[in-house]
């Protein structure tokens, strides 16, 4: 018997780390004492008033039943109030937010409600290979918007042919930048929505690490910009956030018919999200402001070491104002993979070759600072021994 793969999972591109993954996993099972910088998912624990409150919500029957598509309105409400305080922007908790199962879980889900056979969806490269693959799953096309660095790693929207142009329907930003580390400001992202308006293309913009910031900076919502709500949503996460990476809880807000589409997908695919879950969610969203505060001051402190370690060495790196990579230029003489193998087999390190996140990450390498100072510094001792 043989099952053959749909052609829409033939179309993904292949997996780049098969050679790394095999390598980490032989190197772990020889006990070398790696240092993991490839994975963007903090080291640190989810704050415990959050767990207290999981706890407690798994505790009561009333949330072991199936949950509501649209969330709890509570978490709705309380979404609002977040997005209220930190950005300066109101929300309908009604119709302008839904609840996802991680904000991944909507971006892979959106395409399927807003893409026919063919229809464009403009893509970052680099960039989260969720964009892309999701398009394609949903039978659409990416075009992938070259993200250079002497353009600050934002696309150039006047590089996209018209003829492109007329098949769009959605368009994917992520700023801060996951691997680049960049950062948009407000003027971007006005020229984004006027742009979005005139060829009348959904904007999705991922604001994963809205809340990881360093000295003084501060990401703003394209939400903020007048007039976005008629073409844009924005997807947040409590992932990086709250470090809740495995808790599964996030949510997109913003155009009202947008939201409506996905959450129609969404009601034929999953069963809203585990009560108690939202619950620890409300919990989450009600931190203290000091603790994202220190977390951003021991990210800042981690990129410190590592980018002035790198410097000392003759790297090509700069400090990121946001984000918990260090997204670094390379020689031109090797490939990203080979130097991400190379770093794994010699000192033990793992990174990420930028390739695997388009090929205009060809050249780079991506750190995340999710390991402590100290392994941080050893880390750059082994790569001095290079
Ligand atoms: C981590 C990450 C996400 C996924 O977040 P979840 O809410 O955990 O699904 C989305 N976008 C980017 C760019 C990320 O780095």
């Amino acid at each position: 018997m043989e099952f053959r793969l749909s052609d829409y999972l033939k179309k993904l591109p292949p997996y780049l780390f098969v050679q790394i993954d095999q390598a980490k996993r032989q190197a772990i099972q020889e006990g070398r004492d790696l240092i993991d910088l490839g994975i963007g998912d903090p080291d640190q624990p989810t704050p415990e008033h959050i767990i207290k409150a999981l706890s407690r919500a798994a505790n009561d029957p009333a949330n072991h039943h199936y949950a509501l598509d649209a969330g709890m309105p509570k978490l709705r409400l309380e979404i609002a109030r977040w997005y209220k305080k930190i950005f300066q922007v109101n929300l309908d908790d009604k119709n302008e937010i839904l609840p996802l199962i991680g904000s991944k879980e909507g971006i892979a889900h959106l395409p399927f409600a807003f893409l026919n056979q063919g229809d464009v969806s403009l893509v970052p490269d680099p960039g989260y290979p969720v964009y892309a693959n999701a398009t394609l799953l949903a039978g659409g096309e990416p075009y992938f918007m070259p993200l250079r660095a002497e353009n600050a790693f934002l696309p150039d929207l006047k590089e996209i042919p018209e003829a492109v142009l007329k098949k769009t329907k959605m368009m994917f930003l992520n700023y801060p930048n996951n691997p680049s580390a960049a950062v948009a400001d407000k003027q971007f992202f006005q020229r984004v929505i006027d742009f979005a308006l005139k060829y009348q293309i959904i904007v999705c913009s991922d604001l994963a690490y809205s809340q990881v910031c360093f000295d003084g900076y501060r990401a703003p919502s394209i939400l903020e910009i007048d007039g976005a709500k008629e073409v844009a949503v924005e997807f947040h996460s409590l992932s990086k956030t709250y470090n809740m990476t495995g808790w599964r809880v996030g949510w997109v807000c913003g155009n009202q018919q947008v939201i409506a589409g996905l959450a129609k997908i969404k009601s034929n695919m999953d069963s809203g999200i585990f009560q108690a879950i939202q619950i620890a969610g409300i919990a989450a969203l009600q931190t203290e402001s000091e603790f994202t505060k220190q977390m951003c001051l021991m990210y800042a402190q981690r990129r410190d070491v590592l980018v002035a370690g790198l410097k000392n060495l003759g790297w090509n790196v700069e400090k990121p104002k946001a984000s918990f990579y260090v997204w670094t230029k390379i020689s031109e003489e090797i490939n990203s993979l080979e130097f991400a193998s190379i770093i794994l087999k010699k000192a033990d390190i793992v990174v990420t070759p930028g390739v695997g996140f388009g090929k205009y990450g060809e050249g780079y390498l991506r750190f995340a600072l999710t390991k402590p100072e100290d392994k941080l510094k050893e880390a750059v001792k082994r790569l001095s021994l290079l």
